[in-house]
């Protein structure tokens, strides 16, 4: 009997874990299975179609009006991408599909793999004032460290998830809820994040950050001094004094150049703060979830007594965050302290200007992977001309179809936002490790002169016919990867 299952057991070696799969199970990673005693890809290859109606147009992508199978359609432009393509990892044979096909008079080719990607990580943008956690804490998930809070950019704080140290360097729980959050973020789907000595949030691609429960909605629309510059203007007359509660620059609009430039005069305002330039002032308040990204709740706190030799009884002041989430209108009182009175209608109307002008907050997850020497062995016999022949745009890297960003430097570092490939494009072997679609276009000839392997080349018509794959809408805010100029010789066109 043993004898027969052993018989009955296929090794798939599409990963270093090396499964021994029994006759109609799958591997530990649910990609492959053992059907029929054949090793088989569980996934479909996908395919992505820019199908074109009777009349040329377009379907629209992810139409919610109209259903579709998913099924080929003939004659549409075909592009074949990594997504179920299967994996050569450790690439000592070529990638799994080299796939020749004519593209406006050109013959190209296309190598398509499923990457495993132990050197890989996520960069996640939060657009949000609120103070997320000190730069370099820890980011937790289920407990586990999976990254660390880096540098705070214009309205969004920027999060490393993933990374090769967390992956293979600390406990095997570590690196499994790792690859296991980098999963869900790159396959666009929820993730509760806490981070040390600061907020918990729930980060999913193209939705709104939720931080300690509350529903970001807002992107400010600039630090304190720059909301300033430009609504300074619309407060001329309306008030002598704005003071733009923030974080990091707050604004004092009389001191500011742009006050300067209306003539607006002193008003006798005090900043509690390290003034940086005038009408900027940096460390009014510790960061936190209050007003401007501080932990102030009373934004007077921050003001000093006003100056008895320029205030005036009556003055009128406003204090605004830079998403126009908080604001009060106070007016002087005879001994020059601010008091709180009731925001007239054409200062909360600057105030909504300021709302109206604040982007929706969304988290952006972008995936970031470093395409190694074994993964290019798949596509020639001399790695190193993949790397050069990218560089010198003569190969397209796509993922999924998306675009990416290669960065400068060695080897071919690549970046795609998740939210520009079709969804569930990536999967996990418990290595652990990333699996993300990665597709090398070129032109047949150059495949040729970096060292392709020649002989693996199959015509595109022999893999759309196959049974296990499925088409997906061209995402018509992605370019076509065969145009022309995608690459150094198709510049003109
Ligand atoms: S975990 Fe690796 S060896 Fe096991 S089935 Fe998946 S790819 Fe194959």
């Amino acid at each position: 009997m043993s004898d027969v299952v052993e018989a009955g057991i296929i090794n798939c070696d599409a990963c270093p874990v090396l499964c021994r799969i029994r006759e109609g199970r799958s591997g530990a990673c649910d990609r492959y299975a053992n059907t029929g005693g054949t090793l088989t890809r569980v996934d479909p290859l996908v395919v992505v179609q820019a199908i074109k109606e009777k009349d040329g147009k377009l379907i629209p992508f992810l139409s919610t009006d109209r259903e579709w199978d998913g099924a080929v359609v003939s004659n549409s432009p075909t592009f074949i991408t990594g997504i179920g393509a299967s994996t050569t990892y450790p690439d000592y044979k070529p990638a799994p599909f080299i796939v020749a096909a004519e593209h406006d008079g050109v013959d190209m080719v296309t190598v398509v793999t499923e990457g495993i990607f132990s050197y890989c990580g996520v960069k996640v943008k939060i657009d949000t004032d609120r103070f997320l956690g000190p730069e370099q804490s820890t980011v937790r998930a289920g407990g586990e460290a999976v990254g660390h809070v880096t540098t705070s950019e214009y309205g969004s704080q920027m999060l490393s998830i993933g990374g090769v140290h967390h992956l293979t360097g600390g406990s095997k729980k570590e690196g499994k809820l790792t690859c296991d959050t980098m999963l869900a973020l790159c396959n666009k789907q929820a993730v509760e994040l806490t981070i040390d000595n600061g907020a918990t949030v729930v980060v999913q691609a193209g939705q709104a950050p939720i931080v300690n429960g509350t529903v970001e909605e807002r992107m400010r629309v600039g630090c304190g001094s720059a909301t300033i510059g430009m609504f300074a203007k619309q407060w001329f007359g309306l008030v002598e004094e704005v003071v733009v509660v923030d974080d990091h620059i707050t604004g004092l609009l009389s001191e500011h150049k742009a006050g300067r430039y209306l003539g607006i005069e002193d008003s006798g305002a005090v900043i509690r703060g390290r003034r940086s330039t005038l009408g900027r002032y940096f460390q009014v308040a510790e960061p936190g979830t209050g007003w401007g990204g501080t932990n102030i709740t009373d934004p007077l706190s921050i003001l000093d007594p006003f100056n008895p030799k320029v205030a005036k009884p009556g003055h009128r002041l406003l204090m605004v965050s830079t998403t126009g989430e908080h604001a009060g209108y106070y007016v002087l009182d005879q001994d020059l302290k601010p008091v709180e009175a009731e925001m007239p209608a054409a200062v909360a109307a600057t105030v909504e200007r300021i709302r109206e002008n604040c982007e929706a907050a969304l988290c952006s997850v972008v995936f970031i992977a470093g395409a190694g020497g074994s993964l290019r062995a798949g596509v020639t016999e001399n790695p190193v001309k993949l790397t050069r022949s990218v560089k010198d745009s003569l190969t397209l890297v796509t993922s999924g179809g998306a675009p990416v960003y290669v960065w400068p430097g060695g080897g071919i570092t690549y970046m795609v936002d998740v939210l520009r490939m079709p969804d569930h494009s990536f999967g996990a072997v418990p290595t652990p490790a990333l699996v993300a679609p990665i597709e090398f276009t070129m032109r047949l000839d150059d495949y040729r002169a970096l060292g392709g392997h020649m002989d693996a080349v199959v015509r595109l018509e022999q893999v759309i016919n196959q049974d296990r794959r499925k088409s997906v809408q061209w995402d018509p805010d992605n370019p076509w990867p065969m145009l022309k100029r995608n690459y150094k010789w198709g510049d003109d066109t």
